[in-house]
């Protein structure tokens, strides 16, 4: 079956009577008129579609548990939706623990994760009541069995662990080979098990957890990284394993991304067979989707600004976001879609490339794309923005960032305001 991450588009968008792009039955022209642009728009029946394709994908194993990995987009009102479908969350700073908190998300079900956890955040995690908090290393053990005895507790956690997988995704989202940054080695989990039942007795390990990258599109490597984790929880005597996140989406027509279904298919089946296999009961499950579940539903709105045209070269379109909004072409020669929100129909295709307005000549959106003509007013539409893009967004050039809206039925609403100069100087002081 289907799944929506194997879509280019929101659910909701079409062509409208007037011939404008439509995304959650809010014309997208009228969109980028009334808050300006650019503009994050977010499409909340794909939000919802997508969360109800994952649980629906895994019903067939009753432990299993939902977390919506933060990192890909972590705001209040996304969150409070995506806590709606019952989904806990994985937060990596102190930062998306607050917001997940304050969006009223149940904090038993949020697994705090990341390779260099200060004493405060491991601290305000426990006060928060953190379900679970994913130990990386030697130093993170001790440091948290200091903040938790001196808050007189005893944590639950995992050991994140590298499996050992390459997945062929680009270098910079590949997190499970061996060389990796992230987690324990296998041949080192023995040690951190002794020293949590020897020494420290604040902290109580309940399994194992791996993430093998971002971008997925081999479903393969799941059934591998199931193998190693049950594996290794049985030999230790463990009853939860957390399986990260990483299914991919599609950015392009050329891109295939697996269905959420037959992933789930292939994990379920791979589980079952290691439960036999090394004889133990049915381990807690837990899938930290974060790109496939936020990134299909988001919409970019630009606004087409200057034009230029390099003798016996390329054709230049300007727009006016970039790299500050969507790091990710310059970052990792990420590709997307776009159509023009204004004239979606028109069919006088010329070759050009979408710049941005940053002061940097790596600051393309999309290189030698097909769009009708383009010109000065023209609203552009890039697809796939959910996920990487607000939450990577930076001020480079002093811009403001980008407000954000939340479209449903007819019905938009601000979920992010945009930032104003007075908001780009308020934390500055004059001496
Ligand atoms: C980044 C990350 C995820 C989410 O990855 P996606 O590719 O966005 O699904 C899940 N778990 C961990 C530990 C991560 O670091």
């Amino acid at each position: 079956m289907e799944s929506i991450n194997q879509n280019l588009k929101p659910l909701t968008v079409k062509i409208n009577d007037i011939g404008n792009l439509e995304i959650g039955g809010c014309d997208s022209v009228a969109l980028a008129e009334k808050y300006g642009t650019p503009l994050y728009v977010m499409d909340e029946d794909t939000i919802r579609g997508i969360c109800r394709d994952y649980k629906q994908a895994f019903k067939n194993y009753s432990k299993v548990n939902m977390m919506y990995a933060s990192k890909a987009l972590c705001t209040m009102a996304t969150a409070k939706l995506i806590a709606s479908e019952g989904f806990g969350f994985d937060v990596v700073s102190a930062g998306e623990i607050y917001t997940v908190y304050k969006a009223g998300a149940d904090m038993s079900k949020v697994l705090f994760n990341g390779n260099n956890k200060s004493y405060d955040e491991l601290s305000l995690a426990i006060e928060l009541g953190v379900g679970r908090i994913s130990v990386d290393n030697f130093f993170e053990l001790a440091l948290l069995n200091e903040v938790a005895k001196a808050q007189n507790k005893t944590v639950d956690i995992l050991l994140r662990i590298t499996p050992g997988i390459e997945c062929h995704t680009h270098e910079y989202i590949q997190t499970g080979h061996l060389d990796s940054k992230f987690g324990f080695d296998l041949t080192q989990i023995d040690e951190a098990v002794e020293l949590i039942k020897n020494d420290y007795t604040n902290l109580r390990l309940h399994g194992l957890h791996a993430h093998i990258g971002s971008q997925i599109f081999e479903t393969s490597i799941y059934g591998d990284e199931i193998e190693i984790l049950v594996k290794e929880i049985a030999r230790l005597g463990l009853n939860e394993i957390n399986i990260g996140g990483g299914i991919g989406v599609k950015y392009t027509e050329n891109d295939c991304p697996p269905s959420v279904y037959d992933v789930a298919e292939i994990i379920i089946k791979r589980l079952n067979e290691c439960i036999e296999k090394y004889n133990i009961e049915p381990p807690a499950l837990f899938i930290e989707p974060g790109r496939s579940i936020i990134s299909t539903a988001g919409v970019t709105l630009y606004t087409v600004g200057s034009s230029k045209q390099v003798p016996n070269g390329r054709k230049y379109v300007a727009v006016d976001g970039g790299m500050s909004d969507n790091v990710r072409p310059s970052m990792y020669q990420a590709e997307y879609t776009a159509q023009v929100a204004n004239k979606p129909d028109a069919k006088n295709f010329e070759k050009v490339t979408i710049a941005g307005r940053f002061c940097e000549s790596g600051d393309i959106l999309i290189k030698d794309v097909e769009l009708p003509e383009l010109e000065e007013g023209d609203i552009l539409c890039v697809y796939n923005t959910g996920a990487y893009n607000y939450s990577m967004a930076s001020n480079y050039n002093r811009v403001p960032k980008p407000a954000m809206v939340l479209v449903k039925n007819s019905h938009s609403c601000i979920i992010v305001t945009r930032e104003t100069l007075d908001d780009l100087i308020s934390h500055d002081r004059l001496n």
